[in-house]
C-alpha cells in the first residue's frame, strides 16, 4: 500500500510515528501576519518544543518567514532556537534560574523577571542581562502583581547590567468563564501610562497569546506571542478575528505488527468491551509509551485500508488492539491511521481529540519523544493550492 514517505531509510523500520506538515506552521505564520498590523512584532511561542512539532525545524521556517522574535520555556529550547536563528531575540519565559546564566550570555538570551528575589538572583551573578519584566494581570501564576509592578521596574531600570527590554503578560483564562481579558488589561492601563509620562515605557509591551489574539484585536500592542495558533491547535471561538490555520501534526500511524484470527486454544476472550471468539486481532506497535492515552475508551478507532477498526482495551506501553474482524484485507505490515486519511475517510485533530479526552494542544504536546517526528513538507514536489 502507499505508505508515507520518508526522510530515511531507517525510518522505514519504525512502527509509529506522526507527521508534521511545517508548511503548516509556515502558512498559519502568514496567516497571523496579515491579521495585524504591521509594526505589531510576533513571538512565535515554541515552549513543549514547539507544540511536538520540534523546536529547530519550527524555528528555521519561521525564521525564513520573517518572525520578529521566539519565546521558549527550556534551555534544550533555546539551544535549538538559536542555532536555527541566529542573530533572532529569544524570550525565556518564567522557569530558567542564575544557575543557567552563562548559557544566558553565550545563547543571547532575553530572561523574563517576576519580581524581586527573582531579580536579585540575577543580579547577583554580575552578568548584563537584557529582560522583559512580567506581570500577572489574573492569571494567577507567574508575574509580578500589578501594585508591585512600578517597583519592580524602577529597580530593574536602576541597575547599571540591565537592560529591560520589554514588559508582558500572559492573559490567558479559567476554563470558560467568559472573558477576564478586558478586566486584565484595565488592570494594566494605568500602570503603562504612568511609566510612559516618566519616559520608563519599554520598547515592547505584549499581552496576547492565540486566544486573546483571536478574540480581543485591540491587545495586539508592540509585540504578540502567540502559539496554539501557529501549530493550527486552537480555532477562534468568538469570530472576533477569524484566520485560516490547519494543524501541523497532520497524521499519527503505526503499523500492524501481529494478526490473526483467535480461537478457543487461547481460552476464552478476555471479559472486557471489544473481545469476541474468532475475532480477527490486529496489533499495531504504538502504545501508551508514545503518548497514546492510558486510558482510552473502546470507542476509539483507526483507519485501516479507508475503514473503521475499534481499538480494543486495555492500551501497553509500545501495543495497542484493534478489531480488524470485518476488513478481511487487513495485512501484517500495514499502515493504521490514527490521525489523518486513509482510502476517503479521515480521522481529523478534533476528533482524536475528543476521542483521547483532551483538546488538540494536549494531542500535539501529550505525544512522546518515542514517537518519531516525519517531516512530510520536505518532501512534497508541488506547491500547494493557494500558498
Ligand atoms: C504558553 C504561552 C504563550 C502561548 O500560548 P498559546 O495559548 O499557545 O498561544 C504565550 N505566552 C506565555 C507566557 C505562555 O506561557
Amino acid at each position: 500500500m502507499n505508505n508515507s514517505p520518508f526522510e530515511n531509510p531507517s525510518q522505514l523500520c519504525e512502527t509509529a510515528w506522526r507527521e508534521i506538515d511545517l508548511s503548516a506552521v509556515a502558512s498559519n505564520y502568514r496567516a497571523i501576519r496579515e491579521a495585524i498590523s504591521p509594526n505589531t512584532k510576533i513571538f512565535a511561542c515554541l515552549k513543549q518544543d514547539a507544540y511536538g512539532c520540534g523546536a529547530g525545524k519550527v524555528a528555521s521556517i519561521l525564521s525564513a518567514a520573517g518572525v520578529d522574535a521566539f519565546g521558549v520555556v527550556s534551555i534544550a529550547e533555546a539551544i535549538a532556537v538559536r542555532k536555527a536563528a541566529p542573530g533572532k531575540p529569544i524570550l525565556m519565559y518564567p522557569g530558567i534560574g542564575p544557575n543557567a546564566a552563562d548559557l544566558v550570555r553565550d545563547l543571547d538570551l532575553t530572561i523574563s523577571i517576576s519580581g524581586e528575589e527573582d531579580l536579585a538572583g540575577w543580579l547577583s551573578t554580575g552578568a548584563p542581562l537584557k529582560i522583559f519584566v512580567k506581570v500577572d494581570l489574573g492569571f494567577w501564576r507567574a508575574g509580578v502583581a500589578p501594585s508591585d509592578l512600578r517597583r519592580l521596574t524602577d529597580l530593574c531600570t536602576s541597575q547599571s547590567t540591565v537592560t529591560v527590554d520589554g514588559l508582558y503578560a500572559h492573559l490567558s483564562e479559567f476554563g470558560d468563564a467568559g472573558s477576564s481579558a478586558l478586566a486584565q488589561v484595565a488592570r494594566l492601563t494605568p500602570l503603562l501610562q504612568g511609566l510612559k509620562a516618566e519616559g520608563q515605557l519599554p520598547a515592547t509591551v505584549m499581552v496576547s497569546s492565540s486566544e486573546t489574539l483571536l478574540s480581543h484585536p485591540e491587545f495586539d500592542m508592540d509585540a504578540v506571542d502567540p502559539g496554539a495558533l501557529i501549530f493550527g491547535l486552537t480555532r477562534s471561538r468568538t469570530g472576533r478575528r477569524v484566520l485560516s490555520s490547519r494543524p501541523a501534526l497532520s497524521a499519527i500511524k503505526a503499523r500492524i505488527v501481529a494478526l490473526k484470527t483467535c480461537d478457543d486454544s487461547m481460552g476464552v476472550p478476555p471479559n472486557l468491551p471489544g473481545y469476541h471468539p474468532a475475532m480477527r486481532l490486529a496489533v499495531l506497535g504504538i502504545g501508551w509509551g508514545h503518548g497514546v492515552p492510558r486510558n482510552l475508551g473502546s470507542s476509539a478507532s483507526v483507519l485501516v485500508r479507508g475503514r473503521r477498526a475499534q481499538i480494543v482495551p486495555p492500551i501497553h506501553l509500545e501495543h495497542l488492539r484493534i478489531d480488524v474482524t470485518n476488513i478481511p484485507e487487513a495485512t501484517l505490515g500495514d499502515v493504521a491511521v490514527l490521525l489523518g486519511s486513509s482510502g476517503a475517510d479521515r480521522i481529523t485533530l478534533p476528533e482524536l481529540a475528543e476521542a483521547w479526552n483532551t483538546d488538540e494542544t494536549g494531542v500535539g504536546c501529550g505525544l512522546r519523544e518515542s514517537l518519531q517526528r516525519i517531516d512530510i513538507a520536505s518532501i512534497e514536489t508541488e506547491p500547494r493550492k493557494g500558498e
